[in-house]
């Protein structure tokens, strides 16, 4: 068996343990004679699986009884949408940071029902970083602030979240669970699972619970929150699977120390990968280093064809994803939390390979 270094930006590597446990319960979980995919979703096996993954979620997180943890489908793309059409009342507006390609598509499908504030954007500069503090000044009337803390295609992050009077909710797809937060700064957090938490098709929805009350008479049953809230995400048929490697995952960062010490691996795979790329002019990477990605690191190259080069090359020593957005080009390594050292040590050996081959 060949496993690759995968730095796919999402679906994206799953930790080899949680591979492995899933492996071995796929025929009989829990002593059912059932996969996991076979259970009923109203069963009592099924039923200590959601419940041992909300735990997990609370515990790492420290997720106060204030808020309600959704797991949900259609996406961080579907937030996009029910956000405004649940917590926006007819007639308000709500203010959007427009830090990068994620933070637009949030705007994008915001207008569509109602009123958007754009307050501050990143767009002329390409979206190298992320707004200070004192460059945001929110309106005063806002049902609430969006903002995108990490943006997976720029690299960018919010190295600390705004201070808002109005509930602050973030898109953390790409980061959530990689450093420690405080959950409680926050009317709701969001993230598609599959970056750093499962698999594709689930997405975890962390919301405080005033917050659900909002919702507009004219908002269909299966979009509003409290829909779900109230049957403990089992309205209808839940992603089965994909709440099981949750649960899964949630088990394995426990077992390496939490947030806190995945914050300090992360920290410590990011650290690497960008002191190398500020050691040459070889590679230059846009990000403003204050608002650098602890998740998604872009750099370029000199030219094009040696970005394309770089790409194949590396593919071929067993390294996958590196390639840049298509909408940004360059390169761009995703080190979510379940890409080990040992993908980044491998990485380094062959970015220095390759430059002093190329350089
Ligand atoms: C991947 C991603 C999304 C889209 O997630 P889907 O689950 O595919 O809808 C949204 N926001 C961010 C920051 C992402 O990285």
């Amino acid at each position: 068996m060949a496993r690759v270094y995968n730095f796919n930006a999402g679906p994206a590597a799953l930790p080899l343990p949680v591979l492995e446990k899933a492996q071995a319960e796929m025929l009989d979980i829990a002593g059912s004679g059932m996969s996991v995919m076979e259970l009923s979703h109203r069963s009592k096996d099924f039923q200590a699986i959601i419940d041992a993954a909300e735990a997990g979620v609370r515990k790492l997180l420290g997720v106060s009884d204030d808020y309600a943890v959704l797991f949900m489908q259609g996406g961080a793309s579907l937030q996009f949408a029910s956000i405004p059409m649940n917590l926006r009342r007819p007639g308000k507006s709500a203010d959007f940071v427009d830090t990068g390609s994620w933070a637009s598509k949030a705007i994008k499908e915001a207008k569509v029902t109602g009123g958007v504030n754009v307050v501050w954007s990143g767009k002329e500069e390409s979206y190298m970083r992320t707004p200070k503090p004192e460059e945001l000044n929110f309106s005063a009337d806002a049902e609430y602030v969006h903002i995108c803390s990490n943006e997976t295609i720029g690299g960018i992050r919010f190295p600390e979240f705004p201070k808002t009077n109005v509930p602050l909710i973030a898109d953390m797809s790409s980061e959530i669970m990689s450093r420690a937060i405080d959950v409680n700064q926050f009317g709701m957090i969001y993230a598609g699972a599959q970056k750093n938490i499962g698999p594709s098709g689930l997405a975890l929805v962390i919301i405080r619970k005033d917050l659900i009350e909002r919702t507009p008479e004219n908002v269909p049953i299966f979009l509003r929150y409290k829909t779900h809230a109230d049957e403990g995400s089992l309205y209808n048929t839940p992603n089965t699977w994909g709440i099981y490697i949750v649960k899964l995952i949630t088990d394995w960062m426990e077992s390496i120390g939490g947030i806190a010490g995945m914050q300090k691996i992360n920290e410590g795979k990011a650290g690497k990968l960008y002191s190398v790329l500020d050691s040459s002019n070889f590679w230059k990477a846009p990000a403003d280093k204050a608002s650098r990605s602890i998740m998604n690191v872009v750099w370029r190259l000199p030219s094009e064809e040696l970005e394309a080069k770089f790409v194949s090359e590396a593919k071929n020593a067993g390294m996958i994803g590196l390639k840049g957005h298509r909408s940004v080009g360059g390169i761009r390594a995703s080190i979510y939390n379940a890409v080990p050292v040992e993908a980044i040590d491998a990485l380094i050996a062959f970015m220095k390979d390759f430059e002093s081959k190329n350089g």
